[in-house]
Order: C-alpha cells, then structure tokens, then sequence
C-alpha cells in the first residue's frame, strides 16, 4: 500500500537530487554514514511512525489528556509510542557518538521526525521538545549539567521543555516577569506563572526538565536582563539521580482545536517558594542561548507545518481517485457511469496547489536543514559562514509560510472531500485543527514578517539578502543550461521577480530608517511576498532535478513529469501573485496603519 504520510520517491528525490544529502559523507562528522545507511534509518523511522504513532493520531485527538487535580491522565498509546521512538535511537539520533547517539545530518535527521509529525504531531511532539531542550543542554550546559541531564533525555526517561510564554509576555518575550534569585550555594529560587507550556505535565517519564527564562534581581529591563534556567520537576542531585519534588505545580490544562495529544500547561513555579533552578549559561543571556537554538527549532516548526498539510494532501489525492461524481463536463449521456472526482479540472487545480505549496514547502525545509549542517560541518569556514547567515535570512520564510500556505493546502484537502471533508469520519479536518497551531507559535506570522523586513534582510548592510541573490542566478543559469524552452522561461521570470523583490526592499528599507511604523505596517504581506519568490526558486531548483532525472531515467516518468507540472503551475499561477503586493508594499499603503482602533 501506498503510504499516506510522504511518497517516498519525493522524500527520496528532494533528499538526494535536490540537496544532495550523500555528500554530506565526506564530512569527518558523518563519514561513518553513507546513502545506504541514510536510507536505511529512514526506511527504520516510517516504519516506526506507522506501526506506532499514526495508529492512535484519531484516539488522542478524541481523548485529549486530563488533570484530576493531581496527575495527567492520557491514553496508554503515548507512552508506547515515545518509548519506541526512544529505543529506536531517534532521540539521540543526531547527537555525537560518546552521547550514545548517530551523528545524524540534521538533513536526515528532519526527514526521519517529518515521518512523525505526518503521522501524529502531539504524541511526538514529547520527544522533538526534549530533543529540543537537550540541543539547548549540549550547546551551553555545565561538564555536570552535561552529564547529569542529557543521558537521561536521551534514553526516553526524562522530557523537556520550553517555558517562556507568561500571561502578559508572549510575542513580547521580553516583558517576561518570572524571576530567579540566588540561594546562595550555586542554585536560584525561581518564582513565576508560564502559560502554554508544551509537554508541562506528564507522567510519560522519570522527570521533566523545564527550560525556563527567568529575571535575577536588578537586571536591566528588556532582553538584556532575561537569563536561562533548568527547573527540573524532581531535584537532581549532583549524581543526576531525581529525588524530592520541586515546587512546580501544574496549575491546569489548556483544551485546544488541535494538537490535542500534546499537554499544554500553565505551570506555577514556586508557589511555596521551593522552587530550585540551576543558571544555564551566562547571566542576562538567557535570550541569547533560546535564540541560539530557534533556526534549528523553526525548521521543525516548518516541517511540521508542511508535513500536515502534506499527508493531507495525499489523502485527498487518495480520495479523489476513488470517489467517483458527475461526468465529463462535454458528456451527453445521463446513464453514463459516473468519473473519478480526479478527472474534474477544478479538483485537479487543487490538487496541484496543494502539491505546489507542500513539496515547494518541504524542498525548502530540507533546504534549510542542508544549511544548518553546512553551518556546522562545512570544511571551508568561508561556506559555513555563509550557511549560517542564508539560513537565519531563509529561518522566518522557512518557519511562517509553510504555516501559511500550507494550511491553505489543509483547507483545499477538506474542499476536495466534499461535505465529507467537513465530518470527523476522515482524518483532514483534524490536519487542519492541527496545522492551525503552526502560524501562532514560535514566534506568529505577524511577528516574523516583522524580523524578515525589519531586521534579516539588512543583516550586514544587505549582504546576505545579495548572497541569497547569487545563489537564484546560479540556479537560473543551471535551468538555462538544461536547453528546455519552459525551464529557461521560469529562470526569466524567477530573476525578474527576484530583480523586483529587490527594488521593493530598497524602498521599504529606505522608508523604514524615517519612519519605521511606516516602513514595517504591511511587514506580515512582505513576508508572503518574499516567501512565494523563495518558493518559486525552490521550485526551479526541483525542475531542473526533475528535468535531469527524466533525462537519465532515474525516476519514474510520472513522478517527473508531476514535478515539471507542479513547477508550472508556481509559475504560472503563483509567482504573479506576487506583482499587486509589490504595488501596495511600494505605494507604503497606510490604510492599516492609519485606520483608528475606535472604527472596529
Ligand atoms: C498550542 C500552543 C503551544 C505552545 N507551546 C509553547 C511552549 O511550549 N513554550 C512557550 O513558551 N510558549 C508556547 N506557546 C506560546 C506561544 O509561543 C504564544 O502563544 C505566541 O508567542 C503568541 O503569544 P500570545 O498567544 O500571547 O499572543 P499575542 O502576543 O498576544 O499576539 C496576539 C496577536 O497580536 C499580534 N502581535 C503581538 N505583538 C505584536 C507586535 N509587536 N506587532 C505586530 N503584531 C503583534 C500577534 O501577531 C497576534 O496576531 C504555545 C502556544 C500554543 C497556542
């Protein structure tokens, strides 16, 4: 059977003929790998989501966890299924050797946990927050820190989490009140209220290792004075053996649209005033740290976003090749049989946007993720300088328009079902529930289009915007070498597009340096706008792999041919959306900015 969670000739093409993961071997870090090995451990991975996470994705959607005051109850598929995932090594999966892990490229790593979050977002939602969380250990964590926590996490027996939302402080971070004072023996009394708390409580492990951001006494307002902390739900003692309860309660459970296998929390910590943390890293650079991690975080974030919308997608490809309505629009004859909805043009068209926007999306997290291992690994410091910096321009597009334009991919999934679509007897309207979380968290839609215009693309007076540019020509020039009529057309219009990207930003960031309410007002509009440039170049990119491999036979006609058509449909009816949001970006259209709160 074929499988709902990914086609495997895409993953495999968008792996290895897109961003050629198999020379990531030459790297000393990965040289105990090869393609075969990467294969493998993916072949491990899908087989692993199927037979344990996306059998019970229903059940924990219908039977959300609940708090009887005392403990977190959930269904019993959650533990297993976190558990397995944990034997299975994927929790280590990317970490060094001595840590019992792989030394997994993060490419092949995010395609091993694509598979998961197809096939059941909140039950591996534990793992990839503690994975997370371990990240954030193994980067700036003590030798003792080091020792006593990650081993742990990476064995499945203890989670992790994120705890930085407050009440009053979420897309506004640093207005985060909680606070840490010195005990005075090397640990801090940590006091304050989180909401949102992903993986808060549970009883899925041993303990549950809080990262929480937290004020230490007089430290200046603002980021400046928000330092890092690691609130463990029972103390660990300098062996790394968990003993008394901290002073963490779970002060109850948050009941959402979607994600429902997910806990999310509000957690008081030291309500007794008992409440014990350990500094991570420097005083007051607590942001710094987070942040530090966030460009690896938001691909997940990516993924997960492109990765609902993609199962649904073949689903509804799925559905529309068996459900069977109306005839050809020119037939005749009423006692004709009934065609597939698929042969219906308007439910092709939508199809081939869902296809567009979900393997467009998913070209670009791989993207992305290829560029986080070149940042790490790369042999010339010149090339991971340049990773480095292309990834944190691409990190808003790679987090937010995925959680944009894929959710649309979500909502055609539901049209293409009909009124079934609308029933919770087929699993798209959970996708959709579950894929609206992905343009609120880590930072809304609102607030990235605000980083990309406001911050990214100046990053080093326009340099990296001009590298980003660079690297389109060289893909522009490579679809032009291929000798094909439409894939040279499509490299026209991708650097005409890029040339007028360009020609906005220079007027925006103008304006923006007098007048920076001005300037940044339809900053979210940029962001869809840069977002589709990107895309149509990931989809060149994907075209002219297809276009090769089509030449040399190496795979299937269909599935090139689908490429090239999905390209062409970007092409052709995507891009040039793009052309009356230049019109309103450049006209620095003040109808937003200047409409009045009391006229709502
Ligand atoms: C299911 C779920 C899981 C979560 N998990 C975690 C977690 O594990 N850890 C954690 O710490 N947090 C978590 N969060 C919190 C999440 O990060 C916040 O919800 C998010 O940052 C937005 O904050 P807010 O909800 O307070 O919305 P607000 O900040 O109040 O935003 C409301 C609206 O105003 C807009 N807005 C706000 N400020 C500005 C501005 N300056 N300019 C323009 N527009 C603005 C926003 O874009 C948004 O549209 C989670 C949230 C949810 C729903």
């Amino acid at each position: 059977m074929t499988s709902m969670l990914i086609n495997r000739e895409d993953l495999d093409f968008l792996l290895f003929d897109l961003v050629q993961a198999e020379t990531l071997v030459t790297r000393d870090r990965y040289a105990e790998h090869s393609a075969d090995t990467f294969r493998a451990i993916i072949e491990a991975a899908h087989t692993l989501a199927e037979e344990k996470f996306a059998p019970h994705n229903r059940k924990a959607d219908e039977n959300e966890p609940t708090f009887d005051g005392e403990r977190v109850h959930m269904i019993p598929e959650v533990a297993e299924a976190v558990k397995a995932f944990a034997d299975g090594g994927f929790m280590a999966a990317p970490h060094d050797e001595e840590w019992g892990g792989m030394q997994l490229p993060i490419t092949i790593n995010q395609a091993c946990l694509a598979l998961f979050r197809a096939a059941n977002v909140g039950s591996s939602a534990y793992s990839f927050l503690t994975s997370a969380n371990a990240n954030l250990i193994r980067a700036f964590g003590t030798e003792s820190q080091k020792q006593r926590f990650l081993p742990p996490m990476f064995e499945g027996r203890w989670f992790g989490t994120m705890a930085l939302t407050e009440p009053h402080a979420g897309s506004s971070v640093p207005d985060i009140r909680t606070t840490a004072t010195p005990v005075g023996d090397g640990t801090y009394r940590i006091k304050g209220n989180k909401i949102f708390i992903s993986g808060g409580d549970h009883e899925l492990g041993e303990n549950i290792v809080h990262l929480v951001l937290a004020r230490l006494p007089g430290a200046p307002a603002g980021a400046r004075g928000i330092s890092l902390f690691l609130v463990p739900k029972f103390r660990v003692d300098a062996d790394g053996k968990p003993g008394a309860r901290n002073d963490v309660a779970l002060a109850g459970l948050i009941h959402k649209m979607g994600y429902r296998g997910t806990t999310s929390t509000m957690l008081n910590f030291g309500e007794n005033d008992d409440c014990i943390g350990e500094l991570i890293g420097e005083e007051n650079r607590g942001l710094t740290c987070m942040f530090h991690m966030m460009n690896e975080a938001r691909i997940g974030v990516g993924m997960g976003g492109t990765m609902l919308a993609y199962t649904a997608y073949l689903h509804a490809a799925e559905y529309a090749r068996t459900r069977a309505q109306g005839r050809p629009i020119e037939a005749k004859d009423p006692t004709a049989p009934q065609v597939p909805i698929i042969e219906h043009a308007d439910v092709r068209r939508m199809l081939l946007i869902q296809k567009s926007y979900v393997e467009g999306a998913l070209g670009l997290c791989f993207y992305a993720a290829r560029l986080a291992d070149d940042a790490r690994t790369a042999p010339d410091a010149a090339e991971r300088a340049d990773a480095e910096q292309l990834l944190a321009l691409l990190t808003p597009i790679v987090k937010s328009w995925p959680a944009q334009f894929c959710l649309e991919a979500n909502h055609l999934a539901i049209q293409i079902h009909g009124g079934y679509g609308y029933t919770r007897e087929y699993p798209v309207e959970q996708f959709y529930r579950d894929n609206r979380l992905n343009a609120l968290h880590e930072g809304t839609h609102g607030i990235q289009g605000i980083d990309l215009l406001g911050r990214k693309v100046a990053l080093e007076d326009g340099a990296v915007l001009a590298l980003l540019r660079r690297r389109i020509a060289a893909t522009a020039d490579s679809a032009r070498a291929c000798g094909n009529a439409e894939l040279a057309s499509h490299a026209d219009a991708l650097q005409a597009e890029w040339d007028t990207i360009a020609e906005t930003t220079t007027q925006l960031r103008a304006v923006t340096k007098e007048d920076i309410r001005r300037g940044l007002a339809n900053a979210s509009l940029y962001l869809d706008m840069f977002g589709h440039g990107v895309i149509a170049w990931i989809w060149l990119q994907q075209a002219v792999a297809a276009h090769q491999a089509q030449q040399a036979g190496t795979r299937s006609a269909a599935f090139c041919a689908g490429k090239l058509a999905a390209a062409r449909w970007f092409f052709n009816c995507e891009l040039p959306k793009a052309g009356p949001q230049h019109a309103l970006l450049r006209r620095l259209d003040a109808t937003a900015l200047d409409a009045q709160a009391d006229w709502f």
